[in-house]
This record gives structure tokens, C-alpha cells and sequence, in this order.
């Protein structure tokens, strides 16, 4: 682990679209730099699971918000939320903007007090670096082509449902990018200070390296 050497508090933000691999970037960063992570899908995932095993329709928004505003990880616990019919019930309420309000502050308080006592947090999500955390020091926008994100999906989905194929998985991607940038409330977008990471030709270990740089020279930049 690194130890950082600015006094503040350290919020990472890190948004981009499904698959785009700011997951697997958001847990290496926190791990690396001693911080805690939250994965802010689980949230929209959770909602849209509670709805899903309740017969509601994710589109049904006065159900939805009563659904956010009960919400609690620990209802989700031990969810199958990885589905894709999970993320798009999720992109369905995440939508909604009093689905967005009630699970706001869940998220600011995490950043303000992350567990564990630790300096700061990774939140990673659609709108951490616009809406979630503004203030973030440092923000990243991480994206791939389509293509390559619907490859990353195929092959993690496979195995577990065979009715998938390569082309529905590259529709669901596009119908899901369209949703979440097209929406009025929070759109995914990239903040005007994140820093763009294109992932499309790049690996794990290539694009932490990326994003490592970048933290140490903001680092630096501070603490001057
Ligand atoms: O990141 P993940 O694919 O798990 O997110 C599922 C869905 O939740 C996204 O497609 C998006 O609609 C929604 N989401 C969001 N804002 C976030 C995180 C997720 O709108 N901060």
C-alpha cells in the first residue's frame, strides 16, 4: 500500500459506461492507495433487483421511490444483481430523479466518512465527478469502444446464461449508453477536470499504471 502524503481528504471519482473497466481500476486504486470503494451501481442494481423480484415495473416511478428510499445494501446482500436484466432494471430507475435523490446522500456520507477509518474513498459510478463528488480531487472518465465493452460482457456472462449472444450483448451496451447519457438528471458524461482513459486497446495493469501516474502528479500538485 502507498502511503499518501497530502493532509486532506482524498476522493477518487471514477465514471464511464458499463464495461468500460473502471471497476476493476476503482478496487486496484483503493487497494493500492489505501482507501475504501464503492461501487455506486450497486445501488441502482439493487433497486432495480428489489423491483424485479416484486413484480414491479422499473418504470413504475412511485414505486421506485418508495423501493430507493427503503433501501439498504444489506436487502441485497445476497443478490444476483449481475444480470443483464438487473442492469437495466437499473438503468431504468437510475433514470428517475427521486430514485437519483434518495441514494445521493448514501453516497456523500461514504465519501465524507469512508469505513474503516481510512483518508478517503474510490466511488465509482455514472455521475461521481458532475454530481456525487464535484469537489473530487482527482475524477477519471473511463471508456472502450462498444465493441470491446460488449466482448468484455459476452465473455464474463456467458458461462452463466447461454441464451446470450455476442450481438444481443452489443444491444443491450448501446440501449444502456443511451439511456444513462441521454437522461436529464445526472447524465453519464465526463466531468470538464476528469482525466479520459480510452481502454479499448489497453489491459488492467496498463490502464492502473495510466491512472497511477495521473494521481501521483495531482498528488503533487497540491501538496506544492
Ligand atoms: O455500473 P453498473 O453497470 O453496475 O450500473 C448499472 C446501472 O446503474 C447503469 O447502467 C446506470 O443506469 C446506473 N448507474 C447510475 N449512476 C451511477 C451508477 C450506476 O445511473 N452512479
Amino acid at each position: 500500500m502507498k502511503r499518501l502524503m497530502t493532509a486532506s481528504s482524498l476522493i477518487i471519482a471514477v465514471d464511464g459506461p458499463a464495461a468500460s473497466g473502471k471497476g476493476t481500476l476503482s478496487r486496484r486504486l483503493a487497494q493500492y492507495y489505501g482507501l475504501a470503494y464503492l461501487d455506486t451501481g450497486v445501488l441502482y442494481r439493487g433497486v432495480g433487483w428489489l423491483m424485479l423480484t416484486q413484480n414491479l415495473d422499473p418504470r413504475d416511478e412511485e414505486q421506485a421511490a418508495m423501493t430507493a428510499q427503503a433501501f439498504t445494501l444489506a436487502a441485497v446482500a445476497d443478490a444476483d444483481i449481475r444480470t443483464p436484466d438487473v442492469g437495466r432494471a437499473a438503468s431504468l430507475v437510475a433514470a428517475q430523479p427521486q430514485v437519483r435523490a434518495a441514494l445521493l446522500a448514501y453516497q456523500r456520507d461514504f465519501a465524507a466518512n469512508p469505513p474503516g477509518g481510512v483518508r478517503g474513498a474510490v466511488l465509482d459510478g455514472r455521475d461521481i465527478g458532475t454530481v456525487i463528488c464535484p469537489d473530487a480531487l482527482v475524477k477519471f472518465f473511463i471508456t472502450a469502444s462498444p465493441e470491446e465493452r460488449a466482448r468484455r460482457r459476452y465473455k464474463d456472462h456467458r458461462a452463466k446464461d447461454a441464451s446470450i449472444t455476442l450481438d444481443t450483448t452489443l444491444e443491450d451496451i448501446k440501449r444502456r449508453d443511451a439511456r444513462d447519457g441521454g437522461r436529464e438528471t445526472a447524465p453519464m458524461r465526463a466531468a470538464e477536470d476528469a482525466e479520459l482513459i480510452d481502454t479499448t486497446t489497453l489491459d488492467a495493469d496498463a490502464v492502473f499504471a495510466r491512472a497511477c501516474r495521473y494521481i501521483d502528479k495531482s498528488l503533487k500538485v497540491e501538496d506544492a
